[in-house]
């Protein structure tokens, strides 16, 4: 494989090609093939881009028909045909049957470009600036956004220029099992000495993706709508990971039974991989003045085309979200294996996760790279999470067939075995 010219011009930024150093050529669901033929079962799929496989055939021809009746492909936020029909298929196959109202605004193509909108909408539409986010939260890398994320590697990369604007509290389960942290949240919102500004809103992942699988419990989740009820604080959830279907409803919030005022969707909302975000907010809340906030691309239609497929195709019925949860606890009892192994041979682990979206955390990012290096040279493409690295986390395909997701699964335990034992 001839990797010269990739190793030689493309920035020392690169991530995910040093884990996994071949030149991919083709996909289909969750399979990639590399420029010599061999397959790897992809257990990433681009960070939880990719939750209805890759190249899926139906939402394909919905965007073949789309591009050869040479319909619309730019047109800035002009009133598209694709844009009419993505609102319509949004309200009525996601929206409406679950009693949610929203008014949807469209930012820049990427996550963080969603995060950004929705921040500002909040200072806009509440006059404060502060916002609360958690302790492991990843909520992107542009300036705003990346006051709200966690992480130092990310928060080091401005070259010294603070990040403002954000005030970190802990997330559920931060301080270990038994200590209830929204009480600290709670307490410094009534003490006019605790140093907390009040803030506009709060943001948070329901399950976080990037700070290691963390699960916020639902009764966690439904406490902070009621304290952001409470002081007149906007609820803002990041669903840009979560949401899609990963963990069993189409919104990871559904199993907590709670509404947001403002959500943020992208990774997979367009269905096929393709650069898309939006922000639906509450529509008393849609504070913005006519191109207040800009952009080339604000929505993108052949996205709107391909999320409006898979719409229609995975979220009529509740056929999908099924399957979904009970591939969730195929992954979740072999993962329970896996960790009850690593126990035994002196390497605590434990396994954590709500539908699709679940993690082994094996205690170092060492122990975990050790893993994944060797899955991936026994054919499984698996990426770690956290903020050591230490959470081997699987973010398959929703739509994976179970001959794939059990051989992934033996692969990952045969290599955990290869690389701990
Ligand atoms: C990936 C991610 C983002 C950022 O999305 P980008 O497209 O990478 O900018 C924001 N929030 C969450 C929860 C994410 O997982």
């Amino acid at each position: 494989m001839q990797t010269q010219i990739l190793e030689r011009m493309e920035s020392e930024v690169r991530t995910y090609s040093r884990s996994f150093p071949v030149v991919f050529t083709k996909a289909q669901n969750a399979r990639l093939t590399d420029e010599d033929g061999r397959e790897y079962i992809d257990f990433l799929a681009g960070a939880g881009t990719l939750n209805y496989g890759h190249n899926n055939p139906h939402i394909k021809q919905a965007l073949l028909d789309y591009l050869s009746s040479d319909g619309i492909v730019h047109g800035l936020d002009f009133w598209t045909a694709a844009k009419r029909d993505y609102l319509e298929t949004l309200e009525n196959v996601i929206l409406k049957p679950r009693g949610l109202d929203y008014k949807v605004h469209l930012p820049g193509p990427t996550g963080t470009n969603a995060v950004e909108a929705a921040i500002r909408l909040a200072r806009v539409a509440k006059g404060r600036h502060n916002i609360v986010t958690f302790t492991n939260g990843f909520h992107g890398v542009t300036m705003g956004a990346l006051a709200t994320t966690g992480n130092r590697k990310f928060r080091e990369a401005t070259g010294g220029i603070p990040t403002q604007g954000a005030a970190f509290m802990p997330y559920d389960g931060y301080m270990g099992e038994g200590n209830d942290t929204l009480s600290y949240f709670e307490k410094l919102l009534g003490d006019n000495s605790g140093g907390l500004d009040r803030p506009a809103a709060v943001i948070v992942e329901t399950v976080q993706g990037e700070g290691g699988i963390n699960v916020a419990g639902l009764d966690w989740l439904k406490r902070l709508e009621r304290i952001c009820r409470d002081h007149d604080i906007l609820l803002i959830i990041d669903d840009i990971q979560a949401g899609c279907g990963r963990t069993g409803k189409f919104f990871s919030f559904e199993h907590a039974g709670i509404t947001p005022d403002i959500i943020t969707n992208s990774k997979s909302l367009s269905a096929y991989g393709l650069p898309f975000a939006h922000v639906l907010m509450r529509p008393e809340l849609d504070k913005w003045k006519p191109g207040q906030y800009n952009g080339t691309f604000r929505g993108f239609n052949l996205a709107f085309t391909t999320a409006a497929a898979a719409m229609r195709q995975y979220w009529s019925d509740d056929k999908f979200e099924r399957d979904v949860q009970r591939k969730g606890r195929v992954v979740e009892d072999r993962f329970q294996k896996i960790a009850a192994w690593l126990t035994e041979q002196g390497v605590p682990a434990s396994e954590r996760g709500r539908g699709l979206m679940r993690g082994i955390d094996v205690g170092t990012g060492d122990v975990a790279d050790k893993i994944t290096a060797k899955a991936f040279e026994n054919g499984l493409v698996i990426e770690t999470s956290g903020q050591d690295g230490e959470v081997v986390k699987c973010l398959c395909p929703l739509t994976i067939s179970d001959e794939d997701l059990i051989e992934g699964l033996d692969i990952l335990e045969a290599s955990t075995k290869q690389a701990i034992g």
